[in-house]
């Protein structure tokens, strides 16, 4: 086959990581995103930068690239369906639909037998005010959140009036889950039917967001058996072309729950890059470009910290880290509190 060219929605490090793993197969990377700044702009072949509702420039990115994948998840569907009468898009654009709505994706996953938190929508504060049997609860925008944002903690009813609450967006209320441990399951499913899955991955968040990764979870043989058999359903249920990461809750009493699917490469698994033979990154770009499967294998167990905010300083004035350790950072120019700067991955 002529060379292929990947194009990537999204300008993020993830797609920072799909481009670095695009290379390696020889595989030429065109970047569409609505932020001028991305930083995969110094990752990728040719990059484009415009509003993801401008049908021009989207058609000029189709006319340039073999296959479409994406590397977030809160595109609008419409710009997804569009590429896709033009070009390939995997996964597909229903699949993203569904797993950006918390409603629609809860509903999903529990259609499958499978435990998620109890949850209930809620469109104004008076649906609030009977659901005290939800709470201590999470209300959470039904779209567009990410690493904790659009999320409002509630402890009892009367604490509602003084969160100023918008309630211009829809929401879901989510019993809180008494947390024992957070592990996440990444699988990539090719178009034969065939699927690679990576080992349960252990999670720590801090401020809802991913601090600290690390392989292998310290969980039970029958906990990794249950979330590795509950990630395989939902990818084959999806039809799911590509890498999907599944985000669990354990409980005091050992229950496993789906917290969320990201139908895309995840935080938790950049560890993959160092500690087995083809990392998240590379088996996603295999699927979607329809690239030969190879059998995964483990190279060493592992752990990953995210460097947020100014922790990427002290990185960047010294960035010499031992044999065993590997640096990334994802060249963002502006250090923001909270913003994930890049990650060390420890080989142990
Ligand atoms: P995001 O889309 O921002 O990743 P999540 O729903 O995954 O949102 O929430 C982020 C984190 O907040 C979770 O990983 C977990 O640590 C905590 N959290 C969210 N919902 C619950 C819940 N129902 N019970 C306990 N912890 C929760
Ligand atoms: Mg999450």
């Amino acid at each position: 086959m002529s060379e292929i060219k990947l194009g990537i929605i999204g300008g993020g490090q993830l797609g920072s990581m799909l481009c670095q793993a695009a290379k390696k197969l020889n595989i030429k990377t065109i970047i569409y995103s609505d932020d001028v700044e991305s930083p995969a702009q110094n990752f990728c072949d040719e990059f484009i930068s415009s509003e993801y509702s401008n049908k021009d420039k989207i058609y000029e990115f189709a006319k340039k690239v073999d296959v479409i994948t994406y590397e977030f998840e809160n595109i609008p569907y419409d710009t997804l369906n569009e590429l896709n009468k033009l070009k390939p898009v995997s996964p597909k654009p229903s699949v993203n639909r569904l797993i950006q709505h918390r409603l629609a994706e809860k509903d999903f996953i529990n259609k499958l037998n499978i435990r998620t938190t109890r949850y209930v929508h809620v469109e104004s504060k008076e649906d609030l005010l009977p659901l005290g049997d939800f709470l201590p609860g999470i209300l959470k925008t039904t779209t567009m959140g990410y690493d904790g944002k659009g999320q409002y903690p509630i402890n009892n009813i009367e604490a509602i009036d003084s969160l100023n609450i918008n309630f211009e967006n829809e929401y879901i209320l989510e019993k809180l889950v008494k947390l024992k441990k957070e592990i996440s399951v990444i699988i990539t499913r090719f178009s034969n039917n065939k699927y690679e899955i990576y080992e349960p991955i252990e999670n720590t968040h801090e401020d809802q967001i991913l601090r600290h990764s690390k392989i292998p979870a310290e969980i039970s043989e029958k906990l990794s058996e249950q979330s590795k058999e509950w990630a395989i359903l939902i990818a084959e249920e999806l039809k799911y072309i590509g890498t999907l990461c599944v985000e669990f809750f354990i409980d005091r009493n050992d229950n496993l729950y789906v917290n969320e699917i990201a139908p895309r490469v995840h935080n938790s698994g950049h560890l993959t890059i160092n500690a087995y033979n083809v990392s998240q990154f590379e088996n996603h770009v295999r699927a979607v470009c329809s690239l030969d499967q190879i059998p995964l294998k483990k190279i060493s167990n592992a752990e990953m910290i995210n460097l947020i905010g100014d922790q990427i300083v002290k990185y960047r004035d010294n960035p010499k880290v031992n044999d065993n350790q590997f640096l990334f950072d994802y060249l963002k120019k502006d250090i923001k509190e909270k913003r994930k700067m890049g990650h060390l991955t420890t080989l142990k």
